[in-house]
């Protein structure tokens, strides 16, 4: 079937009210980047669908991106004929003919924004199902309430479109109508999966990765910037922001007694996501902490943890079972890359039992003995900041690195 365009349903975004032009701007900038390598493509965000205009683009390469593009609920490949009845009935013919293969019930449903046209919902319904019942008597069937095929027709002022298909999109609302955060990322199952999620939710996320050379290998680094990768299809690019923690982690194991070595690196990697995200007007931290999965990830913990920061810390996979969590990240496809197992900075320096219920008071007077802003300045001055798009490779990049270590 030749489709001529792909059109979109916003879903949760009509309910935006006055919010809602700035949404449906966004969600259409987000199209757009995410369909750039098809030059021929024009997209077109009205107020009550999205129009993606394929000029001869392939619909199917099309629809695998927007997929990935969060604010949209379902789309439908749509063929675009002349104001008549004729052209109607001979698309929704071809429809029949490649799509029907053996008998079936099915349905036609028209809207009409045109109500210039001279034939109404009803009538199109009647005489272009009995065109069809006539031309496939042993294909087709009418049922009107469960049909196996749902022909729609809609009648506007620029022409007749007509779909069969309904898609379901990847919901959410459009990256970047949230805000900026800062997300945590380790390497681990859990924070891409929350990473994932709070976009879904319109966030704009900068990552934020701790690495402690020589105690995490290059692969470790390699890994976390290729979980970025994977994320960075729902939203076109991510800055990737790493983060020397080796001075920090080694101060912290010389000098705080053993059952607060986790709470204490927590809030380093606190305070300093809340100065990176000072600098670059983030609005939230993100991380990857489930209530009750381990030892430092405890209401009490996180009450110690939260302490040196006013910004709110958000925590998109808190109630959710390390189960649930997997099976997103198999959605997403992170966690084949997750469970690979290079070392990371939280696992090197990991007492072997933190404290459950650290409290602030104390996790406040082991600090003293701590050169806080010193620590926290020489680690912001060794940041590095790259920017990830979807299709780059960082692991295999590092062959070399691999051969020398074996
Ligand atoms: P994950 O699977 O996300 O690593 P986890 O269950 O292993 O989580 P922890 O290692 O306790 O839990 O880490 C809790 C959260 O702290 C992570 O989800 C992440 O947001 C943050 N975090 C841990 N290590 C790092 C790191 N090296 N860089 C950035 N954030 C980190
Ligand atoms: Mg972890």
């Amino acid at each position: 079937m030749q489709y001529t365009e792909i059109m979109v349903r916003y879903g949760e975004l009509s309910t935006k009210g006055r919010n809602k032009k700035s949404f449906i701007d966004r969600l259409g900038t987000n199209v757009r980047h995410a369909l750039h390598q098809f030059d021929q493509v024009k997209v077109h965000a009205q107020q009550d669908r999205l129009h993606v205009q394929l000029n001869g683009a392939d619909y199917d390469q099309v629809m695998k991106q927007l997929k990935n593009v969060f604010g949209i609920q379902t789309f439908s490949p749509s063929i675009k004929v002349a104001k008549d009845f004729a052209a109607v009935a001979k698309a929704a013919e071809e429809m029949v003919e490649e799509q029907v293969d053996h008998p079936i019930t099915f349905k036609i449903e028209t809207r009409r924004s045109d109500h210039h046209f001279p034939i109404d919902t009803f009538e199109m319904n009647d005489k272009l199902g009995g065109d069809l019942l006539h031309k496939f008597p042993d294909k087709l069937k009418v049922d009107v309430h469960h049909p196996d095929l749902t022909i729609r027709v809609e009648i506007r002022l620029n022409g007749i479109f007509l779909s069969s298909e309904t898609i379901k999109g990847a919901g959410g609302l459009p990256v970047g109508t949230a805000g900026k955060g800062m997300m945590m990322l380790s390497g681990g199952i859990d924070s891409p999966v929350a990473a994932y999620l709070g976009m879904k939710r319109g966030v704009s996320m900068e990552m934020v990765h701790f690495f402690s050379p020589p105690y995490t290998s290059p692969q470790a680094l390699a890994k976390a910037k290729q979980l970025t990768e994977k994320l960075a299809k729902y939203c076109g690019h991510i800055k990737f922001i790493q983060v020397p923690f080796t001075e920090i982690q080694e101060t912290v194991k010389e000098k705080v007694p053993e059952g607060y070595l986790m709470t204490i690196q927590r809030r380093m990697m606190l305070r300093l996501a809340t100065a990176l995200m000072e600098k670059r007007h983030g609005l939230a931290i993100f991380n990857g902490e489930s209530l009750g999965q381990v030892a430092s990830q405890t209401m009490e913990s996180m009450l110690a943890i939260e302490d040196v920061t006013n910004y709110p810390v958000l925590r998109p996979v808190l109630s959710f079972d390390k189960a649930e969590i997997i099976k997103i990240a198999e959605d997403i496809d992170t966690y084949d890359l997750s469970i690979l197992p290079y070392e990371d900075c939280c696992t090197v320096f990991t007492p072997p039992s933190p404290k459950t219920k650290p409290s602030v008071k104390k996790a406040r007077k082991y600090e003293q003995h701590l050169d806080i802003d010193g620590l926290i300045q020489r680690s912001l001055d060794g940041v590095k900041i790259t920017d990830i798009h979807p299709g780059e490779d960082f692991l295999n990049q590092n062959e070399d690195v691999f051969a020398e270590l074996l």
